[in-house]
C-alpha cells in the first residue's frame, strides 16, 4: 500500500520560515506561487528578461525578480519553467547563484531522472507534483480544497528534506487531498507513460479514429462529435467517482454489453504490446532524447504535429458546435481556440 500524507502530517511553519523562489509563472508556477503566498510563505517569482509573465505575477501582488536575483536570496528554489528549458536555466542562472544548502524543488522528475540536471551533493532535492493542471491546483486551493500531490525526495542533504517537502506540499494545498510517497524515477516514468498511452495520446487517437469512422460512413459530424468526444467527460467523471464498475452500473445494459464484447475488439492485445514499447522508450531515455533534440532545434517536429492536430476535422466541428453551447463555460485558462493552426 502506498504511503499517504495529510495536513496533520506536516508542519506549515517549516516552509513559512524560508524564502522561496519560484522560477516560471505558467500553469504550475502561478498556482504554486499564489498558494504559497496565501499560506503565509515569503515568495519571489523569478523570470527572464522581458518575460511576458511578469505583468501577470505583478498584477497578483507578487514580488518579481530576475532568475539570478530570486535564486541568490532563496532557501528553496522551485523550478517550474517548461521541462525542455530547465537544464539551460539551471546551468546559466540557478546553479551559479544557488545559496549553500538551498533546497531544489521540482514539479515533475524529468530533468533529474534523465540526468539533464545534476545538483551538487549539499542540496536537498525533492518533488511536489500535483496530479492535475495548474489552473485546477489554484482553483481548488482558493475553494478550500486541494489537488493530490506526489511527493519524493531524491537527495536529503540536510536530513530534513522530507519535513520541508511535506510542509511545501501542505502550503500549496496538496495535503488537503493527499500526498502520495513516490520516487523521481517512478513519478517520471509513470507520468510520461500515462499521458502518452492513455490520458493524452491514447484518448486523443481513440477520439479521432471514432470520429473518422463515423463521418467516413456518412454520419453527420455534429452527431459524431457528441458520441465520441463530448460524452467522454461524462463517462470519465463516473470512472473517477467509482471506477469502471460505477461507469458500467450507470450506463444502459445495451451499452454495458457492447463495452464487454466490442471494447476488446477495438483495444486488442496488440495495443498492450504497443504500450510496452512506449514504456520501454520512456525507460531507456529514447523519448526524452527525441523530445529534447527537437526542442533544441527550435521544435520543428513538435510544431508540425501540433498544427496537424489542430487541422483535424473534429476541431472545426467542435469550434462551431461549442459556440452554441451556452452551458459550456471555458475554464480559467489563457487558451485561445485555433492558436496553433
Ligand atoms: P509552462 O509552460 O506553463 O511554463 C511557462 C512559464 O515558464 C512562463 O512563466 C515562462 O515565462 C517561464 N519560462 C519559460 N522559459 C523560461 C526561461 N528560459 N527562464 C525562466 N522562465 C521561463 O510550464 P508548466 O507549468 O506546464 O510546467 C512546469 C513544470 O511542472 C514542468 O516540470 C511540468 O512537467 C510540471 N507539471 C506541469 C503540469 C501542468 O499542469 N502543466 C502538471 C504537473 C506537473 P515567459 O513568460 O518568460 O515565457
Ligand atoms: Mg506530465
Ligand atoms: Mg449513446
Amino acid at each position: 500500500m502506498a504511503e499517504l500524507f495529510y495536513d496533520d502530517d506536516a508542519d506549515l511553519s517549516v516552509i513559512q520560515q524560508k524564502k522561496v523562489a519560484v522560477i516560471g509563472y505558467g500553469s504550475q508556477g502561478h498556482a504554486h506561487s499564489l498558494n504559497l503566498r496565501d499560506s503565509g510563505v515569503d515568495v519571489t517569482v523569478g523570470l527572464r528578461e522581458g518575460s511576458a509573465s511578469r505583468a501577470k505575477a505583478e498584477d497578483q501582488g507578487l514580488k518579481v525578480a530576475s532568475v539570478a536575483d530570486a535564486v541568490r536570496d532563496a532557501d528553496v528554489v522551485v523550478i517550474l519553467a517548461p521541462d525542455q528549458v530547465q537544464r539551460l536555466v539551471y546551468a546559466d542562472e540557478i546553479a551559479p547563484n544557488l545559496k549553500e544548502g538551498a533546497a531544489l524543488v521540482f514539479g515533475h522528475g524529468f530533468n533529474i531522472r534523465f540526468g539533464y540536471i545534476k545538483p551538487e551533493a549539499d542540496h536537498d532535492v525533492f518533488m511536489v507534483a500535483p496530479k492535475g493542471p495548474g489552473h485546477l491546483v489554484r482553483r481548488e486551493y482558493a475553494d478550500g480544497r486541494g489537488v493530490p500531490v506526489l511527493v519524493a525526495v531524491e537527495q536529503d542533504a540536510s536530513g530534513k528534506a522530507w519535513e520541508t517537502a511535506l510542509s511545501y506540499a501542505k502550503a500549496i494545498g496538496g495535503l488537503r487531498a493527499a500526498g502520495i510517497k513516490t520516487t523521481f524515477t517512478e513519478e517520471t516514468e509513470t507520468d510520461l507513460f500515462g499521458e502518452q498511452s492513455v490520458l493524452c495520446g491514447g484518448a486523443s487517437q481513440l477520439v479521432q479514429y471514432g470520429f473518422e469512422t463515423l463521418t467516413e460512413a456518412g454520419y453527420q459530424p455534429e452527431i459524431a462529435y457528441f458520441e465520441v468526444l463530448h460524452e467522454l467527460k461524462l463517462i470519465v467523471d463516473l470512472m473517477v467517482e467509482g471506477g469502471l464498475a460505477k461507469q458500467r452500473w450507470s450506463i444502459s445494459d445495451t451499452a454495458e454489453y457492447g463495452d464487454y464484447v466490442s471494447g476488446p475488439r477495438v483495444i486488442d492485445p496488440h495495443v498492450k504490446e504497443n504500450m510496452k514499447a512506449v514504456l520501454a522508450d520512456i525507460q531507456n531515455g529514447k523519448f526524452a532524447e527525441r523530445f529534447i533534440a527537437d526542442q533544441d532545434a527550435g521544435a520543428p517536429e513538435f510544431k508540425e504535429l501540433r498544427a496537424k492536430g489542430e487541422q483535424h476535422p473534429i476541431e472545426e466541428t467542435g469550434r462551431e458546435l461549442r459556440k452554441m453551447f451556452a452551458w459550456i463555460k471555458p475554464s480559467d485558462t489563457d487558451y485561445v481556440e485555433g492558436s496553433a493552426a
